[in-house]
């Protein structure tokens, strides 16, 4: 399996008046051509900063990647560590416009508001897909109604002040596809959608996964979601990775208190209700207690949780966990 993307030590800080807020801290994982890693976790547990690292779009001038903090990406003919491009550079935008796309949750942001969402899809395709304008036009419409998007013969000229906030999230799904990405971002993107569009966007997801090997970091806090198209996962708490393992030892061999917590919580079909999981909130950022930052939360603390930051546990090959428990049950350091 080709690697990626390969994120190392990543620090993302904010500097603000209460103090340092550590968003993402020491967070290493990997992902691998045509996989996909669901990423979990409460809000506020680092996993949209890390993906707006990676995707170079940390908030200036607050945020900022602490020095030794690597993100390698594996491109189709160069690796480059995105932490040493600007921002605004052109190397970053044509990384961010030809290789990986990524869809947000808030779509005015990538949906240019003086273009008609049909010339916008046009232009992703035939920059990408190399074909004829008509033919793009047929694609992107093609596209629109894959997306869930009624009428899309009429809607490919609309503005996307005039759809809403539901259309204009598909139809910045269909641009981020239209790329025919090798690596996708996408920052829990059906949220706000129903049931029915969301299968339907998840399998168009892994169309385009099938087709084009595109490895897919899907970062969600519905488990529902990650059951069903995450190949690894991995879980995330106050800027930390807690758990890292294949969909199936997450599910059926959690071993960090956090991950179970957030299993037994698993709303029905359909509830889209983001629920508190776990009694308890997740700490102040800037006021993180000594110890495992779970401590207060857990139902399984000991007198060494609330004196030492456990390390990372190796379970096995694919299966680690920062918890002191996985220490008793025979894991081994990742000197890490
Ligand atoms: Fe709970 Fe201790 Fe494990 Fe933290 S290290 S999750 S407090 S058992
Ligand atoms: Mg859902």
């Amino acid at each position: 399996k080709k690697k990626i993307l390969e994120v190392k030590n990543l620090r993302t800080y904010f500097y603000t008046h209460e103090g340092v807020v550590k968003a993402v801290d020491d967070v290493d994982f990997e992902i691998y051509e045509g996989e996909t890693l669901g990423v979990v976790g409460e809000s506020g547990c680092g996993k949209s900063m890390t993906s707006k690292s990676i995707m170079n779009l940390v908030p200036k001038p607050k945020g900022k990647l602490e020095p030794g903090s690597s993100i390698k990406y594996y491109g189709l003919d160069e690796v480059v560590d995105i932490t040493s491009l600007s921002p605004r550079s052109k190397e970053m935008r044509s990384l961010r416009g030809n290789e990986m796309a990524m869809i947000f949750q808030e779509p005015m942001t990538s949906l240019n508001p003086v273009y008609t969402i049909g010339s916008q899809i046009i232009e992703a395709v035939r920059l990408h897909q190399g074909v004829s304008k008509e033919e793009a036009r047929e694609i992107a419409i093609e596209m629109i109604r894959k997306v869930g998007i009624p009428a899309p013969e009429k809607r490919v000229d609309e503005y996307p002040f005039e759809l809403s906030g539901g259309m204009r999230q598909r139809a910045m799904i269909a641009m981020a596809l239209s790329c025919n990405p090798k690596f996708l971002i996408a920052d829990e993107p059906t949220t706000a959608l129903d049931v029915t569009v969301e299968a339907q966007i998840l399998d168009l997801m892994q169309d385009l996964q099938d087709e084009f090997n595109t490895a897919i970091m899907f970062i969600t806090h519905d488990l529902d979601v990650i059951g069903e198209i995450a190949d690894r996962v991995m879980v995330m708490y106050t800027g930390k990775v807690v758990e890292t393992a294949s969909v199936d030892e997450i599910f059926y061999n959690p071993k960090h208190p956090y991950t179970k917590g957030l299993l037994s919580s698993i709303p029905k079909i359909g509830n889209k209700e983001e629920l508190v999981p776990i009694e308890g909130t997740v700490p102040n950022l800037t006021e993180l207690p000594k110890g495992c930052y779970f401590a207060p939360r857990c139902p399984h603390a000991m007198d060494i949780c609330r004196e030492k930051m456990p390390p990372t546990f190796d379970i096995n090959e694919e299966h680690s966990v920062k918890c002191w428990l996985s220490e008793k049950e025979g894991g081994s350091m990742n000197e890490e």
